[in-house]
């Protein structure tokens, strides 16, 4: 498997209990909602990760990498 140095990937999180498990609501774009605390809304928390990181993140998380 070949790395890119160069690439980054961008996490979301909410922004009142930083769970990853975030998506947009369905037919109001733009608008986030939180599937663990259920907080809706715009200012959606971004983070921009290295791949490094990304996989260090994937890492302790404790999730497979396919
Ligand atoms: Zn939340």
């Amino acid at each position: 498997m070949k790395t890119k140095k160069e690439k980054t990937f961008n996490m979301r999180k909410c922004p009142k209990c930083s769970s990853e498990d975030v998506g947009v609501v369905i037919g109001e774009n733009g608008t986030w909602e939180c599937h663990k605390c259920k907080w809706k809304g715009r200012d959606i928390k971004e983070e921009e990760l290295t791949e490094e990181e990304f996989m260090k993140h994937l890492d302790e998380k404790g999730e497979e990498i396919s």
